[in-house]
């Protein structure tokens, strides 16, 4: 018999989910109550990298002298910027839209609320509902901000990204709270279009987590772009002024205060499972996130979560990831084997990393090497004039498998799946050695940071010898 799946949410877990459902053979009903593509396609991956682009650019014309040409200046509209963005986000819902109806998959957009262990209500904008059972179904939801115990984040100015990617206007002047990873990416985004962006993070760092020397590098780097960038220091509150809001922090140093037009708050995200009715469902929970066991199955039998609602790596190809396994477990295949997880930041200039970090390996007491190649050694690189950042490679020092990539530099998001591939097969560093990379291209610097970790980079000036 035809087994039923329901999904509910529509974004890069759950539309991943249905189509890998339907593809082996399910009838699937997807509910969705907003747009399909979820966070990532509307309010989140997508907006953010069409904006990217168009800073990416900006940040070209305002050097283009080092390519050897005049620009009797340029100018650009802020809201034709925003257009682009919408049309580019408009396009990829309407192929999703294209896509379910493709595979045969039911889509509902009404807002989902379990009413039982496995039905669920939909209730429509009309005023209507309709209530669903299935044989399995597929929980989500995402995420949504986490709000930070600040004063004042309901004053006028105080946004989120949502509404900052709705916003028609560059802001003059933007507090960013937060420097995570959307904090550093809107930083770099609207800094290069013209704010004037002050970041102010808890940590002693920015992007906590990501690889020490980058993140200290890549502040650096910010700060030659204008931005300021205030680490150690806790937002507490933010006052309206006059014109301005206040921000006011407290710090080693005692209390900090920084004014701008718009404040925005970047300080984490949290699962999107309120008015799911997870206890009429018998579903665990907590603030964290729908608890899981390793094939995604909740308390609930035939119950599942994936992605950011699950409050695991909030990523959007995590999510698809375990949208398809998901999939393929319910319609009875194996369950796949783990998958070593990417992670890019758009910023100028980007970081992608995969693996462990140099600090984790000293913290797990493993024997490793590591190997660096700086992108200003690399032929391609000085041609494209995007010579800042370096691959660096960490090696097992027993087994010489890769056990992390660290890249920060040109198209380093398109680069560290070359490394990716290496952990996820367990190739040596005696592997890699073995492939021919093409001249001149920046995959040339990943292939001399890997021979960097045994001395043998080729185009590296060697330590003098006695
Ligand atoms: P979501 O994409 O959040 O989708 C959940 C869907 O469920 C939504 O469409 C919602 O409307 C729907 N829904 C919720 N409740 C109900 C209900 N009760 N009934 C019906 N429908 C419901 N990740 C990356 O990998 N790369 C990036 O570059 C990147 N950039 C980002 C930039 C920003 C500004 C933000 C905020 C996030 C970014 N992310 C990025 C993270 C990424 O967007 C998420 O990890 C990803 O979207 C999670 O996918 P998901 O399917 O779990 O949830
Ligand atoms: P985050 O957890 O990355 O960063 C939040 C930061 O805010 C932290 O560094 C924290 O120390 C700081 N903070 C918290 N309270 C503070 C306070 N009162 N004062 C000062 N600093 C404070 O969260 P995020 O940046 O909001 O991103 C949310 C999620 O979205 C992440 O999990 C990320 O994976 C995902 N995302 C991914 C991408 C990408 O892959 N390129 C882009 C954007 C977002």
């Amino acid at each position: 018999m035809q087994k039923s799946v329901l999904v509910i949410g529509g974004g890069p877990g759950g539309y991943v989910a249905a189509i890998r459902a339907a593809q082996l053979g399910a009838r699937v009903t997807l509910v969705e109550e907003n747009k399909l593509g979820g966070t990532c396609l509307n309010r989140g991956c997508i907006p953010t990298k069409a904006l990217y682009r168009s800073a990416e650019l900006v940040d070209t014309l305002c050097r283009i002298d080092e390519f050897g040409m005049q620009l009797k200046g340029f100018s650009y509209d802020y809201s034709a910027l925003k257009l682009r963005k919408d049309s580019i986000v408009a396009g990829l819902v309407k192929g999703i839209e294209q896509l379910m109806k493709a595979n045969g998959i039911e889509v509902l957009y009404g807002r989902a609320r379990f009413t039982g262990k496995k039905t669920v209500t939909v209730a429509f904008p009309s005023g209507n509902a309709t209530e669903i059972t299935a044989d399995a179904i597929v929980v989500a939801t995402g995420s949504v901000p986490a709000e930070p115990p600040v004063k004042g984040l309901d004053l006028p100015g105080v946004i989120g990204s949502d509404e900052l990617l709705e916003a028609g206007s560059l802001p003059k002047s933007m507090i960013i709270i937060g420097g995570g990873v959307i904090g550093i990416e809107f930083a770099g985004i609207y800094g290069t279009l013209g704010t004037d962006v002050t970041v102010l993070e808890y940590m002693p760092s920015i992007l906590p987590g990501v690889d020490s020397e980058i993140a200290r590098r890549l502040a650096t780097s910010l700060k030659r772009r204008g931005i300021k960038i205030e680490t150690g220091v806790r937002v507490t509150e933010i006052r309206r002024e006059r014109d301005s809001l206040k921000v006011c922090a407290e710090s080693g140093k005692g209390e900090m205060c920084h004014e701008a037009a718009t404040v925005l708050v970047a300080t984490g995200r949290k699962p999107n499972i309120d008015g799911l009715g997870l206890e009429e469902a018998g579903i665990e929970h907590s603030v964290k996130g729908i608890r899981t066991d390793g094939r995604f199955m909740t308390s609930s039998p035939d119950v599942y979560a994936i992605g950011d609602v699950t409050g695991g790596i909030m990523l959007a190809h995590v999510a698809s990831e375990q949208g398809k396994a998901v999939a393929e477990i319910i319609m009875g295949l194996e369950a796949p084997e783990e998958k070593v997880i990417p992670s890019c930041i758009f910023t100028f200039p980007e970081i992608a990393t995969a693996g462990i970090t140099e600090e984790e390996a000293k913290a797990a007491k493993i024997q490793y090497r590591t190997g660096k190649f700086m992108f200003g050694a690399n032929g391609k690189a000085m041609a494209m004039g995007e010579t800042e950042g370096f691959v660096k490679t960490i090696v097992d020092a027993q087994s010489n498998k890769i056990l992390g990539v660290h890249i920060m530099g040109p198209h380093a998001s398109d680069l560290i799946h070359e490394g990716v591939l290496a952990m996820q097969c367990g190739l040596t560093a005696n592997d890699l050695e073995r492939t021919v990379h093409a001249h001149p291209t920046l995959s040339e610097a990943f292939y001399e940071s890997v021979l960097g970790a045994y001395g043998r980079a080729l185009h590296i000036i060697p330590p003098r010898r006695p």
